[in-house]
């Protein structure tokens, strides 16, 4: 039967957890650092409340660069992509915890707002970024009695954002795939690229004004998007500006009262196509990057109930791929697999289930006190998706 799997695809899924540094608004808000990292025991410990323990496959300190998680969770499997064909990348955990620094979906943080305080208190107005601003209002707004060199640490954390060496995974992806072809005498590679939304169980093409994608079952329980726009790229540099011009659709659907990029999922996959001497294209492989929704209204929503629309909605993918993940990491032989409780594990099917696939999970956590219950129903989410 479709929806009957049985567990031995569940190994293919590799589960990490990254902690990032305290942000600047936590520590003014007093919050302490609660995390410890055992990275030779793959382990992750929370050091206050009920405490915790965690094991995963993997595990990223607050200090370990983006090309050192690329190293250890992304490039094992890029490396095995022509015998592979689809890699998976997925990240999950509460908004603010770095996913999207980690996946790379929105390298410029592109849509610009001239910030009027900084005008008045620098004398010149510096662009910020919309998922930035927040912060950054919230930090101006408290730091009015706070010392200029607070401040301008601060500002000096934005723009480092934008340096390359920070650059995210996809980032990474893009410029590992494309550079062999300079090197070596391989036929000439592009990728090809999608960028999709899932909102509100209908999923949206980012590269085509937002459009409302019409889609197929494919027999065994997933869904096969119609007719999405896939752009071109020659260059990470042209992958980079097609995110930001993806990132600046997605944002303009967002309003002031209802950030909905950390409701929805990012979807953005990357194919890799080679060109024969006969003129003729073979796609090589594909790497699919999800940014997933906020992971924050899980733990609630799953014993509260269905009250908010949106949220439940929302949060109706989390949950679905939650349950998936448990279902998957069951032992018993065959039992069910809940995919089609939504659009997201329908889509995702297959990279959750590692069929003709490699998957890794990247649980990003926060390692604030003031976090504490998020991040512990978080790694125990996680922990389960072993
Ligand atoms: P999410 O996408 O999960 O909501 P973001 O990726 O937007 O979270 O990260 C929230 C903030 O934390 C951003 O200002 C980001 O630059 C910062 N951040 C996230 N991860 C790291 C990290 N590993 N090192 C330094 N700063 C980080
Ligand atoms: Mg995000």
């Amino acid at each position: 039967h479709s929806n009957l799997l049985t567990n031995t695809a569940k190994s293919h899924i590799k589960v990490y957890v990254r902690t990032r540094p305290l942000l600047e608004k936590e520590i003014l808000e007093g919050a302490e650092d609660i995390l410890k990292i055992i990275p030779t025991e793959n382990k992750i410990l929370v050091e206050e409340g009920s405490k915790g323990c965690f094991t995963f496959d993997g595990v990223c300190d607050e200090n370990e660069s983006q090309e050192e998680v690329f190293d250890k969770v992304v490039y094992p499997l890029l490396k095995n992509l022509d015998s592979i064909k689809n890699v998976n990348i997925i990240a999950y955990g509460q908004t603010g915890s770095g996913k999207t620094y980690t996946i790379g979906t929105n390298p410029f943080y592109s849509q610009v707002f001239w910030f009027p305080k900084c005008e008045e208190i620098f004398g010149c107005s510096n662009p910020v970024s919309k998922d930035k601003f927040a912060d950054l209002y919230f930090f101006l707004n408290f730091s009015i009695d706070h010392s200029f060199d607070i401040v301008c640490h601060c500002l000096s954390t934005f723009s480092l954002f934008q340096k390359e060496e920070n650059g995210g995974m996809l980032q990474r992806v893009m410029s590992s795939l494309l550079q062999k072809q300079v090197s070596e005498n391989t036929p000439e590679r592009y990728l090809k690229m999608t960028f999709l939304e899932i909102y509100n169980e209908n999923i949206y093409d980012l590269f085509a004004s937002r459009k409302i994608l019409e889609t197929k079952a494919d027999g065994f329980g997933g869904l096969i998007p119609l007719n999405c726009k896939d752009e071109i790229i020659l260059t990470s540099e042209e992958g980079l500006t097609l995110l930001e011009k993806g990132n600046n659709v997605r944002s303009a659907a967002s309003t002031a009262m209802n950030p909905h990029s950390s409701r929805s999922h990012a979807v953005i996959s990357v194919t890799l196509f080679e060109k024969l001497a006969n003129g003729v294209s073979v796609p090589k492989g594909c790497l699919r990057m999800v940014d997933l929704a906020g992971a924050e209204g899980v733990g609630r929503n799953n014993t509260e109930g269905k009250n908010f629309s949106e949220g439940v909605s929302i949060n109706k993918g989390l949950l679905a791929v939650g349950k998936v993940l448990a279902a998957l990491s069951n032992n018993s032989a065959s039992l069910h697999i809940p995919y089609r409780e939504s659009i997201v594990t329908r889509l995702l099917k297959d990279a959750l289930s590692g069929t003709d696939c490699s998957t890794a999970m990247i649980v990003c956590v926060s390692p604030a006190s003031t976090n504490l219950s998020v991040t512990l129903s978080t790694l125990r989410y996680a922990e389960q998706a072993r």
